[in-house]
């Protein structure tokens, strides 16, 4: 309950960002905040630990600040999901729907072995279209997704429920 008030704490409402209408969660003062990234940092690795993951998968591009420390700290790898056309090597891709026409993200088909278990990381989850792309995403490589692990839900948007269909039974840890 302490570590929540003070990742809370250093999150902050921005109102109609990026347009109007939406109040966007900014998480850069956590990031500038020493002891409240440290903590999360530690919360983030003892998931992977406690899930058996053997990498951590950040999401483009917040996921990727929160999830290589995390990786670190937990001795395993660190592979980036990205949006498409960024990573220069074999790729699978997947594409979901938004809101309003459609999103790909990719992976490097390398960036597993064999009996990899991996944890997804992202900072926010909305309506859980890239969380839950990315679960696809992931298995169609071959891996086996240990969890999900995110720093904020937007509980009404839905986000929870959709996902947690798309893990099968896989953990999803909102801090
Ligand atoms: P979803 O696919 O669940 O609708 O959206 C989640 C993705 O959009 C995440 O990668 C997240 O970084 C980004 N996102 C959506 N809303 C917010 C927000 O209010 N704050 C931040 N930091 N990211 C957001």
């Amino acid at each position: 309950a302490d570590v929540r008030e003070l990742l809370t704490s250093r999150i902050h409402d921005v109102p109609d960002y990026p347009k109007p209408g939406v109040l966007f969660k900014d998480i850069t003062p956590l990031l500038a905040d020493a002891k409240a990234f440290a903590v999360l940092t530690d919360v983030l690795a003892d998931l992977a630990e406690q899930h058996g993951a053997t990498k951590i998968v950040g999401l483009e591009a917040r996921g990727f600040i929160l999830g290589a420390p995390a990786a670190v700290r937990a001795g395993v790898g660190f592979v980036p999901v990205r949006k498409s056309g960024k990573l220069p090597g074999a790729t699978l891709s997947q594409t979901y729907d938004l809101e309003y026409g459609s999103a790909q993200i990719e992976v490097h088909s390398a960036g597993f072995t064999e009996g990899d278990r991996v944890l997804v990381i992202d900072d926010v989850l909305a309506t859980g279209g890239t969380a839950e792309a990315s679960v696809q995403l992931i298995r169609r490589t071959g891996a086996e997704v240990a969890g999900v692990a995110i720093l904020l839900e937007l509980g009404f948007l839905e986000g929870r429920k959709r996902l947690e269909r798309a893990l099968a039974g896989a953990p999803l840890d909102v801090l």
